[in-house]
Parts: C-alpha cells; sequence; structure tokens
C-alpha cells in the first residue's frame, strides 16, 4: 500500500509499504481523508523535539474500519477516527487518564511509526473511536486538531463571559477561538500577522480581528476593547509570550499552546507576571474525554470545520499539497490528503 514516510529528517518519499499486520486487540481501518498538521511539517523538517525517525507521517484521519478483533464493540464498516497518543497504561498518569503525562508517551505518524498518511493503519481497536453521523466525511478529518482546542480551553478554566484574545488563527487559533464561544466566551479578539485570516475568521463569525504589524498589541486591543482576562497563545514566541503578558488584565490567565521548537528556551517576563499577579497554564495534546467534546462540538456546528479545509490532494500527491502548503500560508487552513 502507499504511504508517505519520513526515514530521516530533511525529506520524505510516497512509497509502497506492506500492508498492515493487525496483533491480538487490533483493528484495521482504511484511511478516507487525513490531514496533514504543523507538527507533520515539524517532523519532516527535523524540528519537532519528540519525533522518532523512521516513520509513516500523520494523525489526523477519519475512515471506515475493515478488520476488528474478536469481542470488541467495534464493527467493520464503522466510520471511526483515531486517538493518535499512545501511553504504557500502566504508570499513574496512564490510569488517571492523563496519557499526555506517560513518561513513554508517543503520538502515531510523530514518535510512533504508525502513521496515518497510508492507506490502512493497523492499531489497537481502543484507539478507534467510533464518530457521530455527520463526521463521516471531511469534516472528521478536524476531530484531532478540535480535541487540542478542547484541551486549551478546559486547561484555561471557565472562559464563560470572559473576554479571550486568540494569538495565532491558523488552524489551531481558529478552533480554540470558535471552541471558547461555543463555552461562552463575551467577546473573542483574534491577532494574526496574515491579513488573510482576517476573511477566514469572518466566515467563522468573527468580526475582531488585530493584524499583528509590529505595533505594540496591548495598544491594538485597547483599540478593541481594552485588556483580556485569558489569552491563548498559539504561536510562543519571546514576542508573542511578552505581548500577551502586557494584553492580560489583572488576574488574567495565559495559555501556552504550542509546542516548543528544538532546544531553544524562552526567557520570560517575570515581573508582568509577578506585579499583576498572572498565570502562565500550558496546554499540552489532549486525553480521551476532549475527542469525545471535539466530536459534540463538531457534530452540533458549534465548532465549524469545512471553512478551515482550503485544499485536498490524493495522498500520493502529497509531495505537492506539502510544498502547497509551505510556499502559501496566506491561502491555507487545514489541507486533506485522500488515499
Ligand atoms: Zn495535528
Ligand atoms: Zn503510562
Amino acid at each position: 500500500m502507499k504511504a508517505v514516510y519520513v526515514e530521516a529528517p530533511g525529506s520524505f518519499r510516497i512509497t509502497e509499504r506492506p500492508e498492515p499486520a493487525p496483533g491480538a486487540g487490533e483493528a484495521v481501518m482504511r484511511i478516507v481523508h487525513a490531514g496533514i498538521c504543523a507538527s507533520d511539517v515539524g517532523v519532516v523538517e527535523g524540528h519537532n523535539p519528540i519525533a522518532a525517525y523512521p516513520l509513516t507521517l500523520g494523525h489526523e484521519c477519519v475512515g471506515v474500519v475493515e478488520e476488528v478483533p474478536p469481542d470488541g464493540s467495534l464493527r467493520k464498516g464503522d466510520w471511526a477516527t483515531v486517538y493518535p497518543s499512545v501511553g504504557c497504561g500502566t504508570c499513574p498518569a496512564c490510569e488517571a487518564g492523563r496519557i499526555n503525562h506517560c513518561p513513554t508517551f508517543r503520538v502515531l505518524g510523530i514518535s510512533h511509526d504508525r502513521g496515518v498518511f497510508a492507506e490502512r493503519i493497523a492499531v489497537p481497536a481502543a484507539q478507534l473511536l467510533p464518530v457521530p453521523d455527520g463526521l463521516r466525511g471531511r469534516n472528521g478529518a478536524l476531530i484531532e486538531p478540535t480535541a487540542v482546542a478542547v484541551h486549551v480551553n478546559r486547561r484555561a478554566g471557565t472562559v464563560a463571559g470572559q473576554r479571550v484574545v486568540v494569538i495565532g488563527c491558523g488552524v489551531i487559533g481558529t478552533l480554540v477561538a470558535q471552541a471558547a464561544r461555543a463555552y461562552g466566551a463575551a467577546d473573542v479578539v483574534a491577532v494574526d500577522r496574515m491579513e488573510a485570516r482576517r476573511d477566514l475568521l469572518s466566515k467563522l463569525g468573527f468580526e475582531r480581528f488585530v493584524l499583528a504589524d509590529g505595533a505594540p498589541l496591548v495598544e491594538r486591543l485597547r483599540e478593541e476593547g481594552g485588556p483580556a482576562d485569558v489569552v491563548f497563545d498559539t504561536v510562543c514566541t519571546g514576542e508573542t509570550i511578552d505581548a500577551a503578558l502586557e494584553a492580560l488584565s489583572p488576574g488574567g490567565r495565559l495559555v501556552l499552546v504550542a509546542a516548543p521548537r528544538g532546544a531553544h528556551e524562552i526567557p520570560l517576563g517575570y515581573a508582568k507576571v509577578y506585579r499583576r499577579e498572572l498565570s502562565l497554564i500550558a496546554s499540552r495534546n489532549y486525553v480521551p474525554d476532549d475527542f469525545l467534546e471535539a466530536m459534540g462540538l463538531l457534530d452540533s456546528g458549534g465548532v465549524e470545520a469545512a471553512p478551515l479545509i482550503t485544499g485536498i490532494w490524493p495522498l500520493d500527491r502529497f509531495a505537492e499539497a506539502y510544498a502547497e502548503l509551505l510556499a502559501k500560508p496566506e491561502r491555507h487552513a487545514k489541507i486533506l490528503l485522500e488515499p
């Protein structure tokens, strides 16, 4: 079968791989739609600090179950998505349902070789989650990034009635903004350095947009109604974190969403945090319940996926899709692959 295979940082091949051979307790799913994610780019380029090579790339997908182990609840023909994080299953974090804190935490297609940019995958049946009818199609490929956005909002505590700012409005930022609105945020201001994002956000019903053009963010936000109770930073450079700290009102919360790049450390404006009693909250990956919640939000329309899908390529033309995503970031949010 065809798959996108990354042997080492810096390159990938679209190549023939052996058909998956399911072990005990494993199911086989045919991939129907898969999404290219910024973390996939990090794996290919070699700046994702948890990447492990060689591997088949990809972790966002929806598909149809083809083979199931005996005695499971999953049925042949079910549409399902993959819960791509893998823990040891026995440590205190795994037992508490927090796989993202397992010492051996791995993600399919990033730090585990069974990625979803392939015609089929075999995974433990418990990692396939049946999807509601409304997500049997392209929107289902957005369940995984929506689960990220759910986790991010849950990490923030309640956002109901709060003034929220989202820095960086790519796929994750626009999903975080939509989830915050679904959870009752009083106001959501979106910040991005690409003017083209204004249209995407407007399609999604967000009219407050701040173009990050180098002017102090705090001043721009003043024009948009004042400081924020919660800032979600999906970029997490020294510059955006500093701007976020400035933009928060006393007692405000900064939620740090982006994974660190390489071994680079970011200096922190501690005096700003201390004087206004700000809270710094990191959000990493998700837990299984975030997937169920994400499916509910997408299925009810509380979060819309379709406007984020800006390109669809056949799997065997991954190279073109990848080049397009890198060359035209202003034109694209989520590009899907179809085997
Ligand atoms: Zn992803
Ligand atoms: Zn564990």
